[in-house]
């Protein structure tokens, strides 16, 4: 087959045109991360390489030389761009290697036509030098294991190392070449044709890994929008609304009136805020949802109802075993005030049993009735309402443990 090599290169600076001009584009309008530009001025200096050649007379060295000496930096270049991508997870090796690496491929490159080696030889110092700086980022890219974009990074590696195995080849080839006029086109038009296919894909996966950072931020900012949406920062349980949320979940799927409601807040609390302060009142109301949260099964739901009041839904729980988880709650409450510097704490509680055809909002309200006993009768105490909310009857009044003064 006949290789028109200058129709080949005019193509083909067309094919790298358009690659490097979709991606100046495509940073241009588009959000880009830190790397692109880097990308894409190695693309741009390997496209200037082919339109020089493609300019000038194809086979003349000086012709020759220019465009090996700007595909040269490609592999190098681009790995600046994706150590810069990846600025937060470093890839492998230091940086300096990459530039010590790329300097020697230039030297080893150099230095057949400072010798006024024969074209042939000159080609293949270029494509050893080539293959030597592929190989060493498709290296640092497959080392790249436990890297989040571990799987990208891979592709990318496994297609340099391509890349490396077939600059390999070339200079394999051009080596002990027999007939020097073929062998140079056949190495031209096969260079040039690697070249384009390197800048094509590369369009490819830059966009890739862009489009792939910003999926991964979206759906990041989307889990913090909701984790803030959902849950109180202060004390880290959820929120009023996802409480309720989560407790309308449980009771839709239980059996009717079997779950228990608990209601509860700190004694005297303003206290604590007028005496030492707002930030001990802070770690007051940390201290009190962490109690509860420890106390509590996976199965059951804590939220912070609001100021100092928390609530829990306990689903397959009587009344009883909600009490003595209100005397947990407390015990451990009480033993660990004094370490963080905080007065005694003591807890008042509204406990429930949600009855059949009970909505939510009904239950938090008698839970908040038993409270309101609860704080009627002193403080310090868990008391039970039975019957509707507007006749409730409270039942057991627990003492648990300390009594507010
Ligand atoms: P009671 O025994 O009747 O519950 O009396 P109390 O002093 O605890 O009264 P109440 O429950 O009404 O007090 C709630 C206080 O909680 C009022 C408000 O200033 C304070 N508060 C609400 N949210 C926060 C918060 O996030 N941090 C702090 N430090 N204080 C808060
Ligand atoms: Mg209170």
């Amino acid at each position: 087959m006949d290789i028109h090599l200058p129709t080949l290169l005019l193509f083909s600076t067309a094919l790298m045109l358009l690659a490097a001009g979709v991606m100046t584009v495509f940073g241009s309008v588009q959000r880009v991360y830190r790397g692109y530009w880097w990308w894409v001025s190695a693309q741009w200096l390997s496209c200037a390489g082919v339109a020089l050649q493609a300019g000038l007379l194809p086979s003349s060295p000086a012709a020759v030389a220019m465009m090996h000496a700007l595909l040269l930096q490609w592999p190098v270049i681009t790995l600046v761009g994706l150590r810069r991508f990846h600025a937060r997870q470093p890839l492998p090796s230091p940086a300096w290697v990459d530039a010590a690496l790329l300097a020697a491929a230039y030297g080893a490159w150099a230095l057949p036509w400072l010798m006024q080696a024969p074209l042939l030889a000159r080609m293949a110092a270029f494509s050893l030098a080539s293959a030597v700086l592929h190989a060493w980022v498709a290296s640092r890219l497959l080392w790249a294991g436990s890297h989040r974009d571990s799987m990208a990074l891979r592709a990318i590696g496994g297609f340099l190392g391509a890349v490396a195995g077939v600059q390999l080849g070339r200079a394999v080839y051009a080596a002990p070449a027999p007939a020097p006029a073929q062998a140079l086109l056949l190495l031209q038009a096969s260079g040039v044709l690697l070249a384009v296919t390197v800048s094509l894909i590369t369009v490819y996966l830059t966009l890739l890994l862009t489009y792939e950072r910003t999926e991964r931020e979206l759906r990041d900012s989307r889990r913090r929008l909701r984790y803030l949406a959902n849950v109180d920062m202060l004390t880290r349980v959820p929120n009023r609304r996802r409480f309720q949320e989560l407790a309308r979940r449980v009771l839709e799927r239980d059996p009717p009136g079997t779950a228990a409601v608990l209601m509860f807040d700190i004694d005297h609390f303003k206290r604590i805020n007028d005496v030492l302060g707002h930030a001990a009142g802070d770690r007051a109301l940390k201290l009190v949802s962490r109690c509860a949260q420890e106390t509590l099964r996976a199965c059951d739901v804590a939220g912070r109802h609001g100021g100092d009041e928390f609530v829990l839904l306990l689903p397959r729980t009587d009344v009883s075993d909600a009490m003595a988880v209100a005397s947990r709650i407390a015990a451990r409450v009480q033993m660990r005030t004094e370490p963080l510097g905080l007065p005694p704490l003591s807890l008042s509680f509204g406990v429930v049993q949600t009855l059949a055809g009970e909505t939510l909002a009904e239950a938090l309200h008698r839970a908040d009735q038993a409270l309101y006993e609860a704080k009627r009768q002193g403080r310090g105490r868990a008391v039970t309402a039975h019957g509707d909310e507007d006749q409730p009857v409270f039942g057991e009044s627990r003492r648990l443990g300390l009594t507010p003064t």
